[in-house]
């Protein structure tokens, strides 16, 4: 099954349009597909009807910010009620801060010499309760201080480099209640991209589990094929289903199209097994 069931669009920090993204998974092949903007569900019933109306089965999503151990993880939400009110206040709890955190970003890049970085940004910005990175990175390129967006990652934004600021995102156990209580299913998303110790890592699974968080992401556009092998180990040790998504942002910055991954390991149970009666299917 060609499912892809990680993207995002300009309602947080992709460039494309709900609509456009369901054309494009349309016609790249998907089969199964769900628009997971970060910590924001303002575009899941443009996703659903657009999916819908071209014939492409769809489950709800998103992708909650969450703090853990000193670092931020990602938990991708799945097929959950998208008008459940506890999850909305959830997400709006943790997009608030953000436009304070970009002010303070563009004040640490203007002692770098970078200016109007704020302004700058938000040219970007699809929904102005979601400035994010990668909207700071898009005005780096613009102004020529970086050649593309990775660069930028590379020498600003992130710890230790001018332009990062801290910040408080949601509790996981909050994370995973919120998207659980609301009919849905609970994932860690690209879980090689973090810098944990082994131990942090085993709290990680160990208390995503006991929080109720029943899902993994095992291929997915920010593993290679060595890491998709690491996390098929983990999803059988922890007991989790496996997920599958490319994580597309843009079609100028995204190595990963919609739908262009390499199938789940035989020996894993697909995340879509356990969500068949929440999959929304054409009429
Ligand atoms: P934020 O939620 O504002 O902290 O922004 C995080 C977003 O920045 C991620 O969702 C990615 O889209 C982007 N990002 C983070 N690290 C990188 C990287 N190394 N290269 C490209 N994009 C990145
Ligand atoms: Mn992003
Ligand atoms: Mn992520
Ligand atoms: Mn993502």
């Amino acid at each position: 099954m060609n499912a892809d069931l990680h993207c995002h669009s300009c309602v947080s920090d992709g460039t494309l349009t709900p609509e456009a993204l369901a054309q494009r998974a349309r016609e790249r092949g998907v089969e199964l597909w769900a628009l997971t903007d970060h910590d924001e569900i303002g575009g899941q019933h443009r996703a659903r009807d657009a999916a819908l109306a071209l014939g492409l089965p769809y489950l709800t999503g998103t992708e909650i910010s969450v703090s853990f151990c000193g670092q931020t993880v990602h938990i991708v939400g799945l097929g959950f009620d998208p008008d459940d009110e506890a999850l909305k206040r959830g997400l709006a709890a943790t997009r608030g801060g953000r436009r304070e955190r970009a002010l303070e970003m563009a004040e640490s890049l203007a002692k770098a010499g970078i200016h109007g970085s704020f302004e700058g940004a938000l040219k970007y910005v699809g929904n102005p309760d979601l400035i994010s990175r990668t909207h700071f990175a898009r005005y780096l390129v613009e102004t020529g201080a970086c050649a593309d967006t990775s660069e930028v990652f590379r020498r600003f934004l992130t710890e230790g480099k001018p332009g990062f600021v801290p910040h408080r995102w949601a509790g996981l156990r909050d994370a995973v209640q919120w998207i659980t209580e609301a009919g849905g299913m609970a994932v860690i998303a690209h879980p090689a991209r973090y810098k944990f110790t082994a131990n942090e890592e085993h709290a990680l699974f160990s208390e995503f589990k006991s929080h109720g968080g029943r899902g993994v992401e095992v291929v997915t556009g920010s593993h290679s094929a060595a890491e998709a092998v690491r996390y098929a180990e983990a999803a059988l040790e922890y007991g989790l289903a496996a997920s599958r998504g490319s994580d597309f942002h843009s079609p100028d910055e995204s190595h990963t199209d919609l739908g262009a991954l390499p199938e789940l390991p035989g020996s894993l149970t697909p995340v879509w097994e356990a969500l068949q009666d929440r999959i929304q299917r054409p009429a």
